[in-house]
């Protein structure tokens, strides 16, 4: 089978033997996979800082017959996201984007857009050093890129508009308006705050990160991130689920 060239990004490695790694990588071309690098344990190993998580390379990946995983041959380096997390709140968002990546993308599942969110929003980490509005931005694109995005505008149950705010309840797939409150519902979410959110996802992160913060965004982010929560978790169930044979 052929050599092929990819753009990637570094999502984690993790230990195969004594000299190697598993690469986990979200590629531009086919998707997220996971490929082994040859030697990339040994100290002086020619892999250098190509595999240090978020870092995005072009890579060479080469598939094996008979054999599911594959293998990495060479990489070149594209840019570094790796020094950014030194900044202890920009190393806790990567590792959000990598388990959000991870849970939300299928294997070789080719999705270029998802590629560059996950490059958009390691930029926007790096060159404007907030986390917030990144995180609203990857959290708002991954949800609409798996079809997953709650209405933010209109009651989940009744279909009428909301009025000043939407109620969420901790499991729920959307909003509820004041008449549909579910019971147990702790989340209030002020409508104006979506609707700034979702008109400056709209448009690219740079965008919105050159404009002042609105520092309103917070209850949205933790919104979207508690339907993400609910989605992967639901599609871990079902994956445990099927290896139990149920
Ligand atoms: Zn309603």
């Amino acid at each position: 089978m052929p050599l092929r060239e990819s753009e990637a990004i570094v999502l984690r490695t993790t230990k195969l033997g004594e000299a190697d790694k598993i690469v986990s990588l979200l590629t531009r071309q086919w998707g997220r996979l996971r490929a082994v690098a040859a030697g990339a344990r040994r100290p002086k190993s020619r892999w250098g800082s190509q595999l240090e998580p978020m870092t995005h390379i072009r890579a060479w990946i080469f598939e094996r017959e008979n054999r599911d995983l594959l293998r990495m041959n060479s990489a070149d380096l594209i840019e570094s996201f790796f020094g950014m997390q030194k900044d202890y709140d920009v190393q806790v968002a990567a590792q959000y984007l990598v388990e959000v990546t991870e849970h939300m993308l299928p294997e070789r599942d080719a999705n270029e857009r998802a590629f560059r969110l996950l490059v958009a929003v390691l930029k926007g980490l790096k060159n404007w050093k907030e986390v917030n509005r990144p995180l609203v931005y990857f959290d708002y694109w991954m949800l609409k890129l798996g079809g997953v995005l709650p209405d933010l505008e209109h009651c989940l149950t009744c279909g009428r508009k909301l009025e000043r705010e939407g109620f969420y309840r901790t499991g729920s797939e959307g909003l509820s308006c004041r008449d549909c409150k579910p019971v147990g519902a702790r989340m209030a979410l002020p409508t104006d705050d979506l609707a700034r959110a979702q008109q400056a996802c709209s448009k690219g992160l740079d965008k919105w990160l050159e404009t002042a913060p609105a520092g309103s965004s917070s209850p949205v982010r933790f919104f979207l991130e508690e339907i993400i929560r609910t989605h992967t978790e639901r599609k871990l169930v079902t994956a445990d689920l099927l290896e139990s044979g149920a």
